[in-house]
């Protein structure tokens, strides 16, 4: 049995292509929590624009949807579960969903993707969901009409940060770069370039701590973290850049990872992690791009690769096509078991 733990863009792209490899992928697509929901980051944005093959863009939700309809059209099956911990020393490979009974897996994909880190006051999150002004992700919303000319502000003072403001000089009239302290975290040329930005203006010393609007964003309210003081600022937006932590805990440590807890992929171009038989896709082991289409576009490598990986050890057909580091034995084909 093929397990694909996750439910964003990479695993479905990783279902889609293991179903029709008919390798009867079974999708943990975890539940839902305070933190997070089946369908993932882009559960919590309204429009995306920038996913390709749609004119006038899609909502996240109806993408998630119709890329999980896509999958189940083929024949994979869909478990509304997390999966708790995995044990990876021993093969088959041995998950513990939450609730029901520990399952086996030939071969595994993580495709648990990442969070944004929120602030934690009061409005944020329900804005954010709502698609009311506030955002984790620049990129992904900054070019709405909702933020032309707009002032917006930016929380943080890591790269992140620097590179949220940067982006979104293109589309507001000013960004308000909020950040708790006087010194910024980034690295001295993004902090450059950021300081030097004619529409960018740093907020030092200042906490958000609520954000104001019902239906949408009208400002924020911050606190001076040297005096104390609280004061109302007027904004079009706010777009929180305080990192992310990807979804990594429940391996267990039994997959490497770097030093911001994303799995490593060792070799260039390949999804394969430090465990053979195991592939990881998405955000979970990507800080670099973020993006849905490349989640999905590692989901689709992760499944290929997979499907190879077993056809080199016994299981379905011998692949189309080779890779180097396939092994020699390729004369037994059986069907995988489900
Ligand atoms: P980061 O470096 O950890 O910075 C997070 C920032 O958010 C810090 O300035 C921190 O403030 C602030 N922050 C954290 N929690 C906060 C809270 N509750 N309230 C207010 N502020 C809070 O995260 P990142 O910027 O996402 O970067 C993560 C890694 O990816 C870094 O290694 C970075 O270099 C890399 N990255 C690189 C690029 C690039 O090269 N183009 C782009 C993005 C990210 P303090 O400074 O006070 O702790």
């Amino acid at each position: 049995m093929v397990v694909i733990i996750g439910s964003g863009p990479s695993a479905w792209t990783a279902a889609i292509y293991a179903a029709r490899a008919n390798l009867n992928p079974v999708i943990y697509e975890g539940e839902p929590s305070r933190e997070m929901i089946p369908g993932g980051q882009l559960m919590y944005t309204t429009e995306v624009e920038n996913y390709p093959g749609f004119v006038h863009g899609v909502t996240g939700s109806v993408l998630m949807r119709t890329l999980q309809d896509q999958a189940e059209r083929f024949g994979a099956r869909v478990v509304q579960e997390n999966i708790a911990s995995v044990d990876f020393g021993t093969y088959p490979f041995k998950l513990k969903p939450n609730y029901s009974a520990e399952i086996e897996a030939l071969t595994v994909i993580v495709a648990t993707g990442a969070r944004a880190n929120w602030l934690g006051v009061p409005n944020e999150e329900r804005l954010a969901q709502m698609g009311g002004g506030v955002s984790a992700c620049a990129v992904c919303d900054g070019a709405l009409p909702a933020f032309r000319d707009q002032v917006v502000g930016v929380v943080g003072g890591g790269d992140s940060a620097m590179e949220e403001s940067l982006y979104l000089t293109k589309f507001v009239s000013e960004v308000r770069l909020i950040h708790r302290r006087d010194e910024l975290r980034a690295s001295k040329i993004m902090a450059d370039r950021v300081l030097k930005h004619p529409k960018i203006k740093p907020v030092w010393n200042a906490r958000v701590v609520e954000v104001l609007g019902y239906d949408s964003i009208s400002g924020v309210r911050l606190e001076n973290t040297v005096t104390g003081e609280r004061s109302d600022m007027n904004l079009g937006g706010l777009f929180v850049a305080i990192g992310h932590t990807p979804n990594s805990a429940f391996l267990g440590g039994q997959l490497e990872l770097t030093k911001h807890g994303y799995i490593k992929t060792p070799k260039a171009w390949r999804t394969a992690t430090s465990v053979p038989g195991v592939f990881a896709a998405g955000d979970v082991m990507d800080d670099y791009y973020r993006q849905a289409i490349t989640a999905a576009g590692t989901g689709c490598m992760a499944a290929l690769e997979a499907e190879r990986w077993l056809a080199h050890h016994g299981h379905g057909e011998s692949p189309v096509l080779e890779t180097a580091e396939a092994p020699v034995n390729l004369t037994r084909t059986w069907e995988v078991q489900s």
